[in-house]
């Protein structure tokens, strides 16, 4: 449990219980996730069949999308409230995910080479170490195999939108919800894949307009972004 830190797993227990409430702090997930799922499935050629593992899954809000998809997932997070309330929407929902407790890279070494797709979505701006957790899911990869990363860019225009436009102005997020300084530049993620034996193969920006409260897939990448890699 090393490359974890503890304040940031709290922060997500506590809010925890309202995982699932579309309109809590996780609106903009809920918001996002229709994007994100039809972006994965697209570039892995559908998850009917596939294994998967959801790195730093939370709540399990793209778990469970993936799993109706037709997709085996495992979700794996560090924070224990989050993973309950997973598994009680779970007990909801019927679907199937085998959500555990685990660090990243404890599982890449019980488990190597055994997923075809990997997600870890908006969970590296929340880690010490994001190249470590970067390396245990190509680790976790089939050769061949796709993994898919999310996080926030670091720049002058992602500390007014994603601090003080999310976190103040339009209180979409808890104050100090996000550290600005482990913002990750998309040339720095595409380092840390090459690093941890990725190939990058597509980076997505992802916008948010305030106005009309729409998010999109673009090419814009100046605040959230997703980048796909494939194992070399
Ligand atoms: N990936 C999910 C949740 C994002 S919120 C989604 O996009 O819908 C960030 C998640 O990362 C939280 O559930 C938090 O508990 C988890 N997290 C933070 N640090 C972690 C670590 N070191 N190891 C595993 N999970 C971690």
């Amino acid at each position: 449990m090393s490359n974890a830190d503890q304040a940031e797993l709290d922060k997500f227990s506590q809010l925890a219980h309202r995982w699932w409430d579309t309109n809590s702090e996780f609106k903009p997930l809920h918001d996002i996730n229709p994007l994100r799922l039809e972006w994965i499935a697209g570039l892995a050629g559908g998850l009917q069949g596939k294994r998967v593992v959801d790195v730093g899954c939370g709540g399990g809000i793209l778990s469970e999308s993936m799993a109706l998809r037709g997709a085996r997932v495992t979700g794996i997070d560090l924070a224990e409230k989050p993973l309950k309330v997973a598994k009680l929407h779970r007990l909801e929902s019927g679907v199937e995910v085998d959500y555990r407790l685990v660090a990243v890279e404890d599982l890449a070494a019980a488990e190597p080479e055994s997923f075809d797709v990997v997600t870890c979505m908006e969970m590296l701006e929340h880690v010490p170490d994001p190249v470590s957790v970067m390396t245990a899911c190509a680790g976790l990869v089939k050769p061949d195999g796709w993994v898919f990363f999310s996080t926030l860019n670091r720049n002058p225009k992602s500390y007014l939108f994603a601090i003080i436009g999310a976190e103040y102005l339009l209180n979409m997020l808890p104050k100090g919800t996000h550290d600005w300084s482990r913002f990750i530049k998309p040339h720095e993620l595409a380092a840390y894949a090459r690093q941890a034996g990725l190939d990058s193969i597509e980076l997505m920006g992802m916008t948010y307009n305030p106005l009309t409260k729409v998010y999109r897939l673009e090419r814009d990448t100046d605040v959230n972004y997703l980048l796909a890699c494939r194992r070399v």
